[in-house]
């Protein structure tokens, strides 16, 4: 006689649990990124997606902004 209970159900949860782990890893949601300007989401303008001028990505901040805050870093150090 053969059991009839199937642990395979079980395993698959699992392995869909350790999906979204990863999923959450790779694309945080409520992370900024290093280029956008977190400070400036709160103003009534400020949270435009702009492309920089100097390396070309797309960063989040105020619709003024033409740099991303990792060149303007950048060009304050230099
Ligand atoms: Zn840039």
């Amino acid at each position: 006689m053969t059991s009839s209970f199937d642990f395979g159900h079980a395993r698959n949860i699992n392995s869909i649990e350790n999906d979204i782990k990863e999923m959450e890893t790779l694309f945080p949601i409520d992370k900024y990124g290093e280029r956008d300007f977190e400070e400036d989401m709160v103003q009534e303008n400020g949270c435009y997606l702009n492309f920089c001028i100097v390396c070309g990505h797309d960063f989040v901040g105020n619709k003024h902004r033409m740099i991303c805050k990792l060149c303007v870093e950048k060009e304050v150090e230099e």
